[in-house]
């Protein structure tokens, strides 16, 4: 796979004149960078409109944080495909840790999500992970395995190229999080993209498998030197533009 995805989901941080701001900047780094990195935001909801106007003519993909599998409904609170497309938006972050353990968001309903996605041309990154007990008893393999068994469960070859996946073992996410092992993170990613290709025999080798968790300046060269990691799904260190131009121009 030649590209490399580097992004950045902003969660509940930034508001919509701070986020005009951050993507103004990112808007200069990227017209310095090879064309090889597909560069990504995923900022709030509410900021949505202005940052889609400040990246219109520039190649940084616009995703969002969440969304509804219905178009349109009685749900209260929630945003719908249709309307995020109404914006213009690439990409649609789904099942997030932060929204599995909060929201209760699990993987039947993120499969719904998907195909609404695809449905509207929104390309999903599935966000999948162990938690601690999980891995501590043994047990990483398997619920990855099963993660990505029910939530891409239905997709056609052709669907499944329109997805990426992002392994964010919720251990290593956020402020409490320790790093993963680059090794592990490594095996992992190896045993994901085997699960993919048993999945999706033609598609599976060019899902983009992206790493997140911790990701920072001492670590995000070792896991993107890892075979099956093919981009970095980064959160503090890519809110703060110094850290994230460092990493982005190194990459
Ligand atoms: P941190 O990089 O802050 O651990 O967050 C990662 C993340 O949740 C990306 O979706």
């Amino acid at each position: 796979m030649d590209k490399i995805w580097v992004g950045t989901n902003w969660k509940m941080t930034k508001t919509i004149s701070e986020g005009i701001s951050y993507t103004k900047e990112l808007k200069h780094l990227a017209e310095k960078i090879t064309s090889d990195i597909e560069l990504f935001i995923i900022p709030s909801h509410t900021a949505l409109i202005d940052i889609k106007r400040e990246v219109s003519n520039s190649r940084i993909r616009l995703g969002a944080q969440n969304m509804h599998w219905e178009d349109n409904g009685a749900y209260t609170g929630e945003i719908s495909p249709r309307m995020l497309h109404e914006i213009g938006i690439d990409l649609i972050e789904l099942g997030h840790s932060e929204r599995r353990q909060y929201f209760n968001e699990n993987d039947y309903e993120i499969n719904k999500k998907i195909f609404a996605a695809l449905r509207y041309g929104m390309k999903p990154i599935i966000c999948i992970g162990e938690n601690i007990e999980q891995k501590n008893n043994s047990a990483s393999y398997e619920t990855l395995a099963s993660q990505l068994k029910i939530c891409l469960n239905g997709l056609t070859e052709k669907e499944a190229k329109q997805v990426l996946v992002a392994y964010e073992p919720v251990w290593a996410i956020g402020e409490k999080g320790i790093p993963a092992d680059s090794k592990y993170v490594g095996e992992i990613h190896t045993y994901l993209r085997q699960v993919l290709v048993e999945m999706f025999p033609e598609s599976g080798l060019q899902i983009p498998l992206l790493y997140g968790g911790s990701v920072n300046l001492d670590n995000f060269l070792k896991y993107i030197e890892q075979k099956d990691v093919n981009g970095l799904f980064v959160g503090r260190t890519a809110w703060n533009m110094e850290t994230f131009t460092v990493m982005i121009k190194e990459l």
